[in-house]
């Protein structure tokens, strides 16, 4: 399975500041160790055209050329340095580069180390989200789609980080071809929430049962509402019982639940998934990057599956040429 990875661009931060900007390198060096099979690759950097797909251009300049105003960097949470461009454009560059190896060549599972950056909007950043990764992969992926298949992508982007997806949710507030789906805390940030196609508030301190009987009753509305041929995770490690921001309660054990249920809905529709980690504030880093190993390890499962299928087809193909 193929993963890919920014963290070699390190955003210089203030002392003290409160991204914990070392849980990539972390996850990084931890699934080298843990789950050996996973392939790791640099991701390349999104271009600016790429990016217009999604941002205004004279958001996309001011990022680049580092002209934003006080308030809108503030907004956004870092501060601005030509690592933090460039590390935008790499991490919005995984994103894309997994979902184009799920989507096409028959790998079907693929991800990105980091990513998710769901608060950022077509014109403006915001909680340490610079461009919209999911955003950027998605219009990019329907393009690709677009040259070689008559039928149009239709994609869905399911968000379990524990914050809304309001980017994402306003980006494709009137798009047809997109469902947003997510699930999140009703109290935590963003205060002012966009209508998603489909959004599931969970109040502070929500369990393990009590979580995934929301997933459930989400999955089953997106499959009667929504038909997708690419299915974009953000497999966010807030929900978790120790994070500093993400006010439930869920343990280890249920969240591996829930990323399980998410890749075998996709693979029992034998939809393509590309994740992402998004959001991860424990009060020890160790449990973020625990909750996210967890994750890759149900990844590769569903990843075999998809190479034992195409293993038969390929068979399938040879006997009945
Ligand atoms: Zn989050």
């Amino acid at each position: 399975m193929r993963a890919f990875y920014s963290d070699q661009f390190v955003l210089p931060l203030p002392p003290g500041h409160r991204f914990p900007m070392a849980k990539y390198r972390l996850l990084r060096e931890r699934l080298g160790a843990d789950v050996p099979d996973v392939e790791l690759a640099a991701a390349e950097p999104a271009s600016d055209g790429e990016l217009a797909l999604v941002h205004t251009p004279s958001y996309i300049q001011s990022v680049v050329q580092g002209t934003l105003s006080d308030a809108q960097q503030k907004e956004i949470g870092f501060p601005w340095t030509p690592a933090m461009v460039e590390r935008s454009r790499r991490s919005a560059g995984a994103t894309v580069m997994a979902a184009r190896t799920a989507l096409f060549g028959g790998q079907g599972v693929s991800a990105n180390l980091a990513g998710g950056t769901h608060h950022a909007y077509a014109d403006k950043g915001s909680g340490f989200c610079v461009f919209n990764d999911a955003a950027v992969a998605t219009r990019l992926m329907q393009a690709e789609w677009g040259r070689v298949h008559k039928q149009p992508l239709k994609v869905a982007i399911i968000d379990l980080d524990v914050h809304q997806g309001n980017g994402t949710a306003r980006i494709f507030e009137r798009d047809a071809q997109v469902f947003t789906l997510s699930m999140h805390g009703a109290r935590n940030f963003p205060f002012d929430k966009e209508a998603s196609d489909l959004d599931i508030e969970l109040p502070d301190g929500c369990d393990d049962a009590a979580y995934l009987e929301a997933l459930e009753h989400a999955l089953t509305e997106l499959e009667a509402r929504f038909d997708p041929g690419l299915v974009i995770y953000l497999a966010g490690a807030d929900p978790h019982e120790g994070d500093r921001l993400g006010r439930l309660s869920l343990s280890f054990d249920g969240l591996e639940a829930r990323d399980r249920r998410v890749f075998d809905w996709a693979w029992s529709k034998r939809i393509p998934l590309a994740f992402s980690m998004a959001g991860g504030y424990g009060r020890d880093m160790t449990d973020t990057v625990q909750v996210q190993i967890n994750t890759y390890r149900v990844a590769y499962a569903y990843w075999r599956r998809w190479q034992n299928l195409t293993k038969d087809l390929n068979q399938e193909k040879e006997t009945h040429p």
